[in-house]
């Protein structure tokens, strides 16, 4: 399954908040053997948040959008959404009903606009606040909140599947420049593995691969040829 995350907001752009929700999306969304391959950060405006939504609806199996949610004038994912869907917004009974017997909240205790999703939308509940999430069309969207964002991905994780990879590191003091021969020959030796070079302090060689045993090959492969 391959899905691509959008993350939706100013301060996300401004550097303001660090996104720590693509982080944790991509590192659970690969753990179930799920390939991201696009994660995008827009302002919260509707017509950049409709137009990504409506790419890569087309392109990926499923998107993930975060941020925005909130009844606050610079939340506009609903509609963004709605917009690339051609659904128009509507306040949701089944968010309305459930906040009403789970929250405590009336409808004159809720700002206007809580409880509105994309006509046709299922209706995910917000267990750690108060916006409701939804699912248009394998478009998740989800709160900003990281802590409502978590909460609410754990309802929808097991709609997430793919072929688990495994993945082994090898870390060697030697400098990138210098391992270039040995990647070419650990790459060729093992074609169904993915490789990739992350230089920090030291160089840490990730090995990926659904065969397990071929990314643990590879991973012996090189171990044996550079500096530890
Ligand atoms: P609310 O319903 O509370 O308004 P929301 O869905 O509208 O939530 P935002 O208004 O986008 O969410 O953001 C709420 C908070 O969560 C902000 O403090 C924001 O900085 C933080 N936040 C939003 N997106 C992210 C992200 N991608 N990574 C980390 N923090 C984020
Ligand atoms: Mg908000």
């Amino acid at each position: 399954m391959r899905v691509a995350v959008v993350t939706v907001g100013d301060e996300l752009l401004a550097g303001d908040t660090v996104n720590t929700n693509a982080a944790w999306l991509g590192q659970q969304l690969a753990q179930r053997g799920v390939t991201v391959e696009r994660a995008t950060v827009v302002p919260d405006r509707t017509a950049d948040i409709a137009r990504v939504v409506n790419e890569y609806h087309a392109d990926y199996d499923a998107v993930v959008v975060t941020g925005g949610l909130g009844p606050t004038h610079d939340d506009v994912t609903i509609e963004g959404v709605a917009a690339a869907f051609g659904q128009e917004v509507v306040e949701s009974e089944e968010a309305l009903t459930w906040l009403a017997e789970h929250g405590g909240y009336t409808r004159d205790d809720l700002t206007d606009g809580t409880g509105e999703v994309p006509e046709g939308a299922r209706v995910l509940p917000n267990h750690e606040g108060v916006a409701p999430g939804c699912v248009v069309e394998r478009c998740y969207v989800l709160p900003g909140v990281p802590a409502e964002m978590k909460r609410m991905f754990e309802e929808v994780a097991e709609e997430f599947s793919g072929d688990p990879e495994h993945v082994v590191a090898v870390e060697t003091s030697e400098p990138e420049s210098a391992l270039l021969d040995r990647l070419a020959g650990v790459r060729e030796q093992f074609p169904t593995v993915g490789v990739g070079s992350y230089p920090g302090e030291n160089v840490t060689i990730r090995f990926k691969g659904t065969d397990e045993t071929a990314v643990e090959e590879a991973a012996a492969w090189l171990r044996e040829r550079v500096d530890q």
